[in-house]
């Protein structure tokens, strides 16, 4: 192999990528991200910083900037959508748990802008635009990616290691042939963003609000600039139907009642998986983020968790590149795959089966029991403990 194989290849330059480009460079890693579009996505997705996260990104001066650009929330909310709050979560309680006591409530793009903003001024990093990772081989000293460009050219790129990091549909992970067990939630997600200012219709709403209901669950959340919705749709209807001015206008009429019409600014409706890939380490490949495990939105730990890996995943990287033994990343994956399955799997799909109970008896079970965890402290600074991930990194260190 020639001297570019010495280097890490990322295949992804999502959140997730970007942050073990910033991990690895920070060591003096050569790291090669290779990128399927032409410039980073800047489409709306995660909004939801939680307090380990921002402590994480605190080392490349990120936190500050994303708090600048962002919205700090120092509280969140279980609701219902007629008898309104349940349980006011205050985030204050983690002082001293973390640098960040609060949500930070931000776009994901921004995150991505200022890490580039930072990998560009390192001569370690560089970045391939408008290349595709189609599939991967390896041997006792390396990778060999094959990429493909829009004009259907392709190449081959050489490193010591992979980071795939290419999101839902990762071809890494299908071009190793990993399962990618679970399941796939029935209803469609529609998420619709609005400038309309729920917070000064809907009394004491916190800028994060999970609304419980028989027949219609609710999100409501707010982002500097707008507030999104996300509501649970019918999977029989199209996507035409879904996001038919109409068919919108009336949903968030009856969420909240107005004079005259929401101007939607954005509207996305998607399916949903909860999905944790059977392997994260295959030799010299290593799977991070959406690659590796998928769930439900309810709870905002998809990004999180991604970035969480990410970290994880570096830590052992550096010192396998410097010496230590590969099979050391069997820690990774041993401690990330469970996080993956205990914390956000079943924290995601405890939040939706909260939201969407509809048995009576049940419903009110939830809600009595989200009422005395508020009202106990020692149970409401556990529940944020978990809800804001913190515990699941505390967990880890039990992990061999
Ligand atoms: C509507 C919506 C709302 C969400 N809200 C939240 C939230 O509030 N909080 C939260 O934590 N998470 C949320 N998520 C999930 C979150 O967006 C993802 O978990 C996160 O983007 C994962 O980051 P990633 O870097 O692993 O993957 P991605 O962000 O998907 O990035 C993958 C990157 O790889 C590129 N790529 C893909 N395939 C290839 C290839 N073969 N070769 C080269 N490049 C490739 C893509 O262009 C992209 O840039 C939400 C997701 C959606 C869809």
């Amino acid at each position: 192999m020639n001297d570019t194989s010495e280097r890490v290849l990322i295949v992804g330059a999502g959140p997730v990528g970007l942050v073990a480009a910033a991990c690895l460079a920070e060591n003096d890693i050569p790291v090669t991200l290779i990128e399927r579009s032409d410039d980073l996505p800047k489409d709306l997705r995660a909004s939801t910083f939680h307090p380990p996260t921002l402590d994480m990104l605190d080392r490349f001066g990120i936190s500050e900037k994303l708090i600048a650009r962002g919205l700090v929330c120092p509280n969140w909310q279980f609701r219902d959508r007629s008898e309104g709050v349940i349980a006011d979560f205050d985030l204050g309680m983690l002082e001293g748990e973390t640098n960040h006591p609060y949500r930070l409530q931000c776009e994901q793009w921004k995150l991505s802008e200022h890490l580039r903003e930072h990998l560009d001024t390192l001569d370690c990093v560089q970045i391939i635009y408008d290349a595709t990772g189609e599939s991967v081989v390896q041997d006792e000293n390396g990778v060999r990616l094959t990429i493909k460009r829009s004009d259907g050219s392709t190449e081959t790129l050489s490193g010591r290691y992979l980071i795939a990091a290419d999101g839902a549909h990762s071809n890494i992970r299908r071009s190793l042939d990993i399962e990618f067990e679970g399941l796939t939630i029935p209803e469609i997600f529609l998420s619709m963003s609005t400038a309309f200012r729920f917070d000064e219709a809907i009394p004491d709403l916190a800028p994060i609000a999970y609304l419980t209901d028989p027949s219609e669950w609710a999100v409501l959340l707010r982002t500097p600039s707008l507030w999104r919705v996300l509501l649970p749709t019918d999977p029989s209807m199209s996507e035409a139907e879904i996001k038919a001015p109409e068919m919108m206008e009336k949903r968030l009429q009856k969420l909240c009642p107005k004079d005259g019409p929401y101007e939607v600014a954005h509207a996305t409706a998607y399916r949903v998986h909860q999905r944790v890939a059977k392997k994260y380490v295959m030799g010299r490949v290593f799977l991070a983020g959406d690659a590796a495990h998928l769930n439900n939105p309810l709870g905002g730990m998809g990004m999180n968790g991604g970035i969480h890996d990410a970290v994880n995943l570096t830590e052992g990287l550096v010192a396998v590149w410097n010496g230590a033994p590969l099979e050391t990343l069997g820690r990774y994956e041993r401690q990330r795959r469970k996080v993956a399955i205990d914390t956000v799997q079943e924290q995601s799909l405890r939040n939706r089966k909260i939201m969407a109970e509809n048995d009576p008896a049940a419903r009110s079970a939830y809600h009595d029991e989200l009422r005395a965890i508020v009202a106990d402290p020692a149970r409401h600074k556990d529940y944020l403990m978990r809800t804001s991930m913190l515990q699941s990194l505390k967990d880890l260190e039990a992990i061999a």
